[in-house]
């Protein structure tokens, strides 16, 4: 008589996800135990937080480990999502070397992980990689328009390396290599002081305080909520070995600055008045992605608006704005 695997550990999968602890990396653990999956998460806490897991630290499919990836890591897993690495500019130069340690070492570790197990690796690029852009909306054949010297250098050309390095082993060692590029993202779990413009917003409307409008306020973004975002990387990471990338993963809604504070204090009914500051050095005019190669490859788009994803971020805020004020 053949034996039969009951059918959840038919389809359970081990996944590594490196900054799981972090804004987005905590909502795809949540999303992959959701999905049935076991979940080793590892994170030295540099921006991370227990918190960010803490509905999920007692579930038995889920193991937190402090771990730097700029270190070697020996484990067994069936597939990997490489995250770690701080996003926002205020926490990636704050340490600028170990920024781009993480970026760089990092990938060589996390590649070295997956060419000894032979599994699937994604990495979360960033539209960094096209720079202040000069093509636009962005597309992935887009080369980009990067200062290789400036403050935000080492977050951009340690994630440009990385993509390097993530192409050289699928070619060399024929690695099942998953490259996406994300943009603006935003949702609950954003640390209240990383400094990026959704949360700071947020938390400026919610205490009354004055809205910090770099430069002019016209510069653009788009944002893409925290929800669509990880549905997108777990549907890249389900394509076939061909689908190496690089894909846009974003929304691809444009707003200005100053639309987004009006937006801010309209949904949190605030009364704060905007404060206009120098424009950091670099900062990119405009970011768009053309998201049209995830369409076609694996049907997704971001579907969540961003007057809806504000909302729900705004309730979030407003318990963290309480718990921290103590008001
Ligand atoms: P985050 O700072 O909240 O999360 C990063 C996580 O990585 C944190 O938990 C941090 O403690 C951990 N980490 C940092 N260095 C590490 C190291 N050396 N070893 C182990 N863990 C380490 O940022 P996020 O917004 O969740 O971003 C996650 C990933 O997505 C990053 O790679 C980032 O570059 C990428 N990304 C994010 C955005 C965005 O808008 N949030 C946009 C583009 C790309
Ligand atoms: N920004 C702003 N006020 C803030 C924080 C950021 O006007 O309090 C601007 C910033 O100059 C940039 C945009 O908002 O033009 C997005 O900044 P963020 O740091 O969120 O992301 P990134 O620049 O990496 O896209």
């Amino acid at each position: 008589m053949s034996k039969q695997r009951p059918p959840r550990y038919a389809t359970q999968k081990r996944v590594l996800v490196t900054g799981g602890a972090g804004f987005i990396g905590s909502h795809l653990c949540a999303r992959l135990i959701e999905q049935g999956h076991s979940v080793l998460c590892v994170d030295n806490f540099f921006t991370g937080t227990r918190a960010n897991v803490a509905t999920l630290l007692d579930n038995p499919d889920f193991e937190m480990m402090r771990h730097d990836i700029t270190f070697p890591l020996y484990v067994e897993v069936d597939e990997i999502y490489n995250l770690a690495c701080p996003a926002s500019p205020v926490h990636y130069q704050f340490d600028p070397v170990q920024t781009t340690k993480t970026s760089v070492v990092g990938a060589v570790n996390m590649l070295g992980l997956a060419k000894r197990l032979r599994v699937p690796i994604l990495q979360a690029s960033t539209s960094e990689v096209y720079g202040d852009p000069s093509v636009h909306p962005q597309v992935e054949s887009y080369w980009g328009n990067v200062n290789p010297i400036g403050p935000r250098s080492c977050y951009d050309e340690g994630k440009r390396c990385a993509e390097t390095l993530f192409f050289d082993y699928h070619r060399q060692h024929k690695l099942a290599i998953k490259v996406i590029r994300i943009f603006n993202t935003y949702g609950p779990h954003m640390h209240p002081n990383d400094g990026r413009v959704v949360s700071n917003f947020i938390v400026q409307a919610l205490r009354g305080e004055d809205i910090t409008i770099y430069g002019d306020g016209l510069q653009t973004r788009s944002f893409c909520y925290v929800d669509d975002l990880v549905a997108g990387m777990m549907a890249m990471m389900a394509t076939p070995d061909s689908v190496t990338g690089p894909v846009n993963l974003g929304n691809p809604g444009e707003f200005t600055m100053l639309e987004l504070a009006q937006l801010v204090l309209e949904l949190t009914g605030s009364s704060a008045q905007l404060q206009f500051r120098p424009l950091p050095q670099d900062d990119p005019k405009q970011r768009r992605p053309d998201t049209s190669r995830a369409r076609e490859l694996f049907g997704w788009e971001a579907r969540i608006a961003l007057r809806e994803g504000l909302g729900h971020t705004i309730e979030y805020f407003r318990e963290v704005v309480r718990r921290v004020d103590g008001a």
